[in-house]
């Protein structure tokens, strides 16, 4: 199970700055909130996505896989950025690591993934004891280890996002880690509790069909 925690660069009121910004371009009274929120639903119903670009979300996600985050590096619209934790500094001799779920549930699996994850990392510790750098050694460190990173992107760059990973089609991980960001989010404010639950949707619940040559059959297939 991972960790989603919201830095607090993360814009509070994300509607009602969406409304100001673009209230300044309107012409309009953005001393008055309300009027900025009213104004902010406006732009976002009206899918005007470069307002969506000023909302900024900041967070640490810890505890999820290198697999699962290397997909999330796929996401590149808008340029955000990131850190990630250090192979190279950090002692990764007992790493800590993800099971699916599918492995989990088989007694067999699960002994057969343990073994290989605790002979990777004896592998590690023998090879450090030889000498051999940490930045060397931690080639064999899998993707199925957990690891962290600090990331920075916008509120376009998500909504966009969970048109590709709300999908059934997506990682498992991946849906997961979406959903956890998304209660995480909706918990920080009422409106981004509104902005959730409005917003953050898979593309076939936008386009009223899917595209992807397996579907699942939510939706009937394009033609
Ligand atoms: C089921 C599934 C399977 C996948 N399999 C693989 C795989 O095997 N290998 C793999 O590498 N990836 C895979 N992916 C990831 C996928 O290919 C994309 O990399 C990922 O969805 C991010 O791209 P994006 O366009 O959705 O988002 P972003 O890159 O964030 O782009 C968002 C939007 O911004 C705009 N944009 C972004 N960059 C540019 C640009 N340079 N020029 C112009 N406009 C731009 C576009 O309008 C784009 O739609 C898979 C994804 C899914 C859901």
């Amino acid at each position: 199970m991972g960790k989603i925690t919201i830095l607090p660069e993360t814009t509070k009121n994300p509607i009602t700055l969406i409304g100001s910004r673009a209230g300044y371009c309107w012409g309009a009274d953005v001393s008055d909130d309300a009027k900025n929120y009213k104004r902010g639903l406006d732009c976002i119903t009206s899918d005007h996505g470069r307002t969506l670009e000023y909302v900024n979300v900041e967070l640490v996600l810890e505890g999820y896989s290198a697999r699962v985050i290397r997909e999330w590096y796929t996401h590149i619209g808008g340029a955000p950025t990131r850190l990630q934790a250090s192979t190279r500094y950090i002692d990764y001799g007992d790493f800590e690591y993800v099971t699916p779920p599918s492995v989990a549930k088989d007694p067999k699996a699960e002994e057969i993934y343990k073994k290989a994850m605790s002979a990777i990392s004896e592998a590690g510790k023998a090879l450090e004891e030889l000498g051999v750098p940490r930045e060397d050694s931690a080639m064999l460190l899998p993707l199925g280890m957990t690891t962290k990173i600090v990331d920075r992107r916008n509120l376009r760059n998500l909504v966009d996002m969970s048109r590709q990973r709300m999908c059934t089609r997506a990682y498992w991980e991946y849906r997961q880690l979406f959903g956890d960001i998304c209660k995480a989010l909706s918990e920080y404010s009422e409106e981004w509790a509104e902005i959730i639950a409005d917003r953050m949707k898979p593309k076939c619940e936008v386009l009223g069909y899917c595209p992807e040559k397996r579907s699942c059959g939510r939706k009937p297939k394009a033609q």
